[in-house]
């Protein structure tokens, strides 16, 4: 983004007129020499945080006590960081307590990766003391310095690592390859929602493929609370994931994995989910599970209808379309008997016109209130009252009974009359 750059450049001009001196770093500059688009520049200068803040009009102090404020100039966020140094890494985990420095080489050097670990110029020059652009050119990822050390260190970097070989379709050097081989057990340091976010961008990565078959094959997950679910998973061939939106990359894994509703439920809590992904997660379970359990009693398309709208109204359009698109790219012999592959074909060939001929989709689209029902049977609430309505949504999202006042009626009185004969 050209306004982005030219506006960080207004930033490091007024950093740099003040007598400090003031670079792009980090990822922004890996990404421009890779080509990519960047969704955020990151700067970083010699002076201190309270002396940045006292030369920007609107400054947030997010993580002052490491040195990282954000400017706000012109539209654009950037966090300026202050030259510094990690010491006394505690757990493996990144410290809380830093040293502020005067050299951009000292703060480079504390970064993970030498792709990372560059810095760029006002007027355009880099600032490259690990050798990072060749790193680049090479399509290599290696550490700064030595490997084990800055795994031991900072025991999240080995899963930055995986991700970045995934995500930018890079080699791992063989000396840091064999490092996080060495030190893969210390990722159990890490919290898991950290854990969570860097699988999340495998997930949502060109290919998460090779991200899956890098961690199968470092075995990084082992130690933390994935582990089990995470060998249910990779056990399973998965060719078409990538074909999938990233949502439904998960859906697939799940399947694959053969995760029970309840399991899945404990299992997307530890990972630290969202409550709406982890619900979406758990519809699709349900209906595969459903789609699974239609007795062999079952046999002609009209009924299959009634139980596909059946799950629509219970778990929305949006699985409806998640299980459409997963059974697609699943494998012929996932489903192990010969009638759970007929229905599943049967689903998957009729499933979106019957979700697109459904026009109710809950309760508050049927054009009867429950007290509309009580008042004209003239009998007193109690659960029948529910399971009349449910029967009433299913009959007009069917397109049995028509959406309308008088015959919702008129259905409501043959049940009930039907039931108390
Ligand atoms: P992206 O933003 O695309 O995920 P990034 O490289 O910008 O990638 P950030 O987490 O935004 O990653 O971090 C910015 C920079 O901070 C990195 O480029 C790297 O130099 C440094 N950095 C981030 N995390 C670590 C870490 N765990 N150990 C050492 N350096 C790190
Ligand atoms: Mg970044």
């Amino acid at each position: 983004d050209r306004d982005m750059a030219l506006e960080a450049g207004r930033v490091l001009d007024r950093l740099i007129s003040a007598g400090h001196d003031a670079y792009w770093v980090g990822g922004c500059v890996r990404d421009e020499l890779l080509g990519r688009s960047i969704q955020d520049m990151d700067l970083t200068t010699s002076a201190e945080p309270g002396e940045v803040v006292g030369l920007f009009d609107n400054v947030i102090p997010t993580g002052i006590q490491h040195g990282t404020v954000t400017v706000v100039s012109g539209g654009y966020s950037f966090e300026v960081t202050t030259f510094r140094t990690e010491s006394d890494y505690e757990d493996h985990r990144r410290p809380q307590d830093v040293k502020f420095v005067k050299d951009v080489r000292e703060d480079l050097r504390r970064r993970d990766f030498t792709m990372n670990a560059m810095a760029l110029t006002r007027d355009g020059e880099l600032v490259d003391p690990f050798g990072g652009e060749a790193d680049i050119r090479n399509r290599l990822i290696r550490c700064v310095g030595a490997a084990d050390e800055r795994f031991e260190e900072d025991a999240l970097r080995m899963l930055r690592c995986v991700r970045f070989a995934a995500v930018f379709g890079f080699r791992i050097a063989p000396s840091t390859w064999r490092a996080l081989l060495g030190k893969r057990h210390l990722l159990r340091f890490i919290a898991m929602e950290r854990v969570r976010t860097e699988m999340e961008k495998i997930m949502k990565g060109p290919d998460p493929l090779r991200g899956l078959e890098l961690l199968r094959r470092s075995a990084l997950l082992s130690s933390t609370k994935a582990a089990t679910p995470w060998e249910r998973i990779s056990a399973w061939s998965l060719d078409k994931l990538n074909e999938l939106p990233e949502p439904q990359r998960w859906e697939l894994l799940l399947l694959s994995g053969r995760f029970e509703p309840e399991e899945a439920d404990v299992m997307l809590r530890e990972w630290t989910f969202s409550n709406a992904f982890r619900i979406r997660m758990l519809r699709l379970l349900e209906w595969e599970k459903a789609a699974a359990e239609v007795p062999p009693t079952v046999s002609d398309e009209a009924e299959l209808r009634q139980l596909w709208i059946a799950w629509l109204l219970r778990w929305g359009q949006e699985s409806a379309a998640d299980w459409l698109a997963v059974n697609g790219v699943l494998p012929p012999d996932f489903r192990q008997n010969a009638a759970s592959r007929r229905v599943a074909g049967v689903l998957a060939a009729k499933g979106r016109e019957w979700t697109d001929q459904t026009s109710i989709q809950q309760m508050k689209d049927l054009n009867i209130t429950g007290n509309d029902l009580l008042a004209e049977l003239n009998r007193r609430g109690g659960p029948w009252l529910g399971k009349l309505m449910e029967h009433l949504l299913l009959a007009a999202a069917s397109g049995e009974i028509a959406n309308e006042k008088e015959q919702l009626i008129e259905e409501a009185k043959r049940v009930t009359e039907v039931e108390e004969a």
